[in-house]
């Protein structure tokens, strides 16, 4: 028996695990040359996902199993020696595929309530190829898989956050409008708690994204959570994470954590200290929401359409600006360190926020707890859904030519933000990233016009003071 179409190892070796499945089923493994095609050749084969078809393929072909049962089915699924199926990658991405064919598909037992989230998916579990067998046999029916459950959403609460106003308000405008988020402040002053509360401020995922992500997962050997695939992902990888680690890669191709962000937050902490390797990899998806990977001749795109949440220290210490005067840091020391990140990227990010470190005060057991995420996820839901009626899209993702439709300003205000861009010497694509928060803010307050103060707000958010036009 030979298998050819560029098989990988584990492939190759599942000669060996069909043979003694197959004999194991007490069925007849024939005494024959065999050749095993796998097409397209050129697509390199891996894992133990082809055992189960090609056990069958063997079946049906030494008139073992009726031919025409075959044609209306698809089948997934790795064999032990003694002919039970074992569990394999992705079968939610092969479930959404045989939907959109009009076949059903055949998966190993424990993969079958991820498979069957697949919308409109006719998913069969298996434990065993003698039960597959005898299904095809029409001797027995094989249950009907049900979908993992969702539940209600439990993510991290927005009452753990304890005063911040200004980083609060910045959080709510981001959720709102989609828009990408920069925090600055020193150690242990809330950045990452801040950041892992946006999931649970953004609109529920219709299906269509929740099951985009879900395959993403899928296809990268993690197990979708029952429960919680409804749940926008949260991603945090840490700043030693490679460029590949990051955008995806390798030698068969895999989706990477900017990917597993699809429709979430990818959130960087640490900002100056990722290579400018690995930085460099955000920019074409901050743009087109997919990534492109290449790996000899193959190309493969994966969706990335994730919200980013950075976050950095204001110097090397981390306390540049701290009442306490701690930071003994050079200007020019300050300066190499913020130069580490960037311009084209810092540009990308359209609210910058500096994050204080509480006063004591608001540390102690008794302090007020913040808003709870529940009201503010109210108000962004608003906000979000006069986005969508106006323009289909949320607000940081319109183009300058729609930016320019929706984002009209009175002329004073026109003039204000010109003088703005001009003092702080910022390119053509920040004054749209300006202009498209502004809209956001007033859409946050239900308002149709920009106004002054929308505008001067997310002027703010990019380190605009007006004092520095009147001097
Ligand atoms: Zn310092």
């Amino acid at each position: 028996m030979s298998i050819v179409g560029l098989p990988e190892a584990a492939v190759r070796e599942a000669k060996d695990r069909v043979r003694a499945a197959i004999h194991s089923t007490q069925l007849e493994f024939p005494q024959r040359r065999i050749t095993v095609n796998l097409a397209p050749a050129d697509l390199p084969k891996h894992g133990g996902r082809f055992d189960l078809p090609i056990a069958l393929g063997i079946l049906a072909a030494s008139g073992q199993l009726p031919l025409d049962s075959l044609r209306e089915t698809e089948f997934i699924g790795e064999l032990g020696l003694t002919g039970e199926l074992r569990p394999v990658d992705a079968t939610l991405p092969a479930a959404m595929a045989a939907a959109a064919a009009g076949r059903g598909l055949v998966v190993p037992a424990p993969c079958a309530a991820e498979a069957a989230l697949a919308t409109g998916a006719r998913v069969f579990a298996a434990r065993t190829l003698g039960e597959v067998c005898a299904l095809l046999r029409g001797e027995k029916q094989l249950p009907a898989a049900t979908p993992v459950p969702s539940t209600v959403r439990s993510e991290p609460d927005m009452r753990d956050v304890r005063g911040q106003l200004q980083a609060r308000r910045a959080l709510e405008i981001a959720a709102a409008g989609e828009h990408h988020l920069l925090l600055c402040g020193p150690p242990g002053c809330g950045k990452t708690l801040l950041a892992s509360r946006l999931p649970g401020l953004l609109p529920p995922m219709t299906e269509t994204q929740a099951l985009e992500a879900a395959a993403i997962a899928s296809a990268t050997g993690r197990e979708v959570a029952p429960g919680h695939w409804r749940q926008r992902p949260f991603r945090a990888p840490h700043h030693t994470a490679s460029a590949v680690a990051l955008a995806g890669g390798g030698s068969e191709p895999r989706p990477g954590e900017i990917s597993l962000a699809h429709h979430g937050v990818l959130f960087l902490d640490e900002l100056p200290e990722w290579s400018r390797q690995a930085l460099e990899v955000l920019r074409q998806p901050l743009e087109s929401g997919t990534v492109t990977v290449s790996r000899a001749a193959r190309q493969c795109e994966f969706p990335a359409r994730f919200q980013l949440v950075a976050a950095m220290n204001p110097c090397p210490c981390g306390w540049a600006g701290d009442p306490s005067g701690r930071c003994r840091c050079s200007p020019d020391v300050i300066n190499r360190y913020r130069t580490r990140v960037s311009g084209p990227l810092l540009d990308r990010i359209d609210l910058h926020v500096d994050v204080r470190r509480l006063p004591a005060a608001q540390l102690r057991p008794d302090a007020p707890e913040g808003e709870p995420s529940a009201p503010i996820r109210a108000r962004v839901e608003a906000a979000r859904e006069r986005q969508l009626e106006r323009t289909g899209l949320p607000n940081a993702r319109l183009d300058p030519a729609a930016s320019r439709n929706c984002c009209r300003l009175a002329s004073a205000d026109q003039a204000l933000l010109e003088r703005a861009i001009e003092s702080m010497q910022l390119s053509a694509r920040a004054m749209h990233r300006i202009l498209r928060v502004a809209r956001t803010i007033a859409d946050l307050e239900g308002s149709e016009a920009i106004g002054t103060a929308h505008l001067t707000e997310a002027l703010g958010y990019r380190g605009f003071q007006p004092q520095a036009l009147a001097a």
